[in-house]
């Protein structure tokens, strides 16, 4: 039997040995009465890390997410957001729901930017029919691509210049700063605040392609974050000896950010590998994620592929654009095994 290769996200990873050790040692309180200091001190050294005042420890990225807006946004307020941003469209409404908090959303140039000129447009007058527009919610990673950083500086100065906060949706900052890192030649930690400090509010994901088991930060001012904490126990956040989930978020923020280069070469390893082969469309990635176009492939041979890549060991999500995500449980001779099920695939007729 081939060995199994998961590239439906970066969240199938499993804790490394070495992380599970650092979770067993981890010292522990209740974090619900702040006393839990691997916690404590997980929040120090990511506020740190962003540039920010203060961070809290979040069960998901979702619900971190949700105290961002929440903790920005009163009722009757808005949002703008990316027509396809996870804040947006994969949160559950979660902001129109729990908060009265209404999405404005607006469609992603091909770069996963929000047109300048639309952001302007979609910022209502204060008039009594509106909506009154409060923040500007950005992602980066979106889709796997890098948001060209000085695009990043003249989208949140231009929020700021029209009273609105700024949000940043960082579940995968670190890919984002890894890449913007070696396109500048420059330190991935660097960049990561670099981009986090042109928001008011950054959410990162310690789930994704860093490997922990659970858990994101939210990151902001204190007073930003003292609101957060009522909204996060009022959604039924409020975690008690969370430090072992601390310690493996610490452990994959010492260890787990320079190797996101590795993801990304293999990443590019398996979109190079797919790319002579007919019928795919493959773009050439930017980051962990790999999309893979069947258009040009015969419809019953494309809606194929996904059930025989199931039943080879080969897992990944879509239906005719598929989704391939590398993470640190995979390498060089699993990704070679994933071009390989595909070429035999298409070769049989
Ligand atoms: C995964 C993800 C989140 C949050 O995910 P959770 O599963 O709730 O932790 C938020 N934004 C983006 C872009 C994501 O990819």
């Amino acid at each position: 039997m081939a060995r199994l290769c998961d590239l439906r996200s970066d969240t199938v990873t499993r804790p490394t040995p070495a992380m599970r050790a650092a979770m067993a040692q981890a010292p522990l309180g209740d974090d619900v009465f702040a006393d839990d200091p691997s916690v404590n001190a997980l929040q120090e050294k990511v506020a740190a890390l962003m540039g920010q005042e203060a961070a809290l420890f979040m069960p998901s990225g979702t619900q971190s997410n949700l105290c961002a807006i929440l903790s920005q946004c009163q009722r009757g307020d808005e949002y703008l957001v990316g027509q396809l941003a996870h804040t947006y469209r994969w949160e559950g409404g979660g902001a129109a729901v729990l908060g009265s908090v209404q999405p404005q959303p607006i469609s992603h140039q091909a770069d996963g930017t929000l047109a300048l000129d639309d952001i302007v447009a979609a910022i209502k007058p204060d008039d009594a029919h509106f909506a009154r527009t409060r923040l500007l919610a950005l992602e980066n990673t979106w889709s796997g691509k890098l948001l060209p950083f000085a695009y990043v500086q003249q989208a949140t100065e231009l929020a700021r210049s029209h009273g609105l906060s700024r949000h940043l949706d960082g579940a995968r900052l670190f890919n984002a700063a890894a890449r913007q890192a070696a396109l500048q030649g420059t330190d991935v930690y660097a960049e990561a605040r670099a981009i986090a400090r042109c928001f008011d509010s950054v959410s990162v994901c310690f789930s994704k392609g860093l490997g922990a088991p659970i858990g994101s930060a939210l990151c902001g001012s204190h007073a930003l974050i003292a609101r957060a904490h009522r909204i996060r126990k009022m959604a039924g956040g409020g975690m008690r000896q969370a430090g072992m989930l601390a310690a493996a978020a610490s452990y994959a923020l010492d260890h787990h950010v320079a190797r996101l280069a590795d993801d990304h070469a293999l990443a590019l390893r398996l979109a190079q590998g797919l790319q002579g082969i007919a019928g795919l469309q493959v773009e050439t990635p930017q980051t962990n994620i790999v999309f893979v176009d069947l258009e040009a492939a015969a419809k019953p041979k494309a809606a194929g592929l996904l059930p025989y890549l199931q039943q080879q060991g080969v897992l990944a999500t879509g239906l005719y654009r598929l989704r391939f995500v590398t993470h640190l449980d995979l390498d060089v001779a699993a990704i070679d095994q994933v071009v390989e099920t595909i070429q035999r695939y298409f070769q049989a007729s």
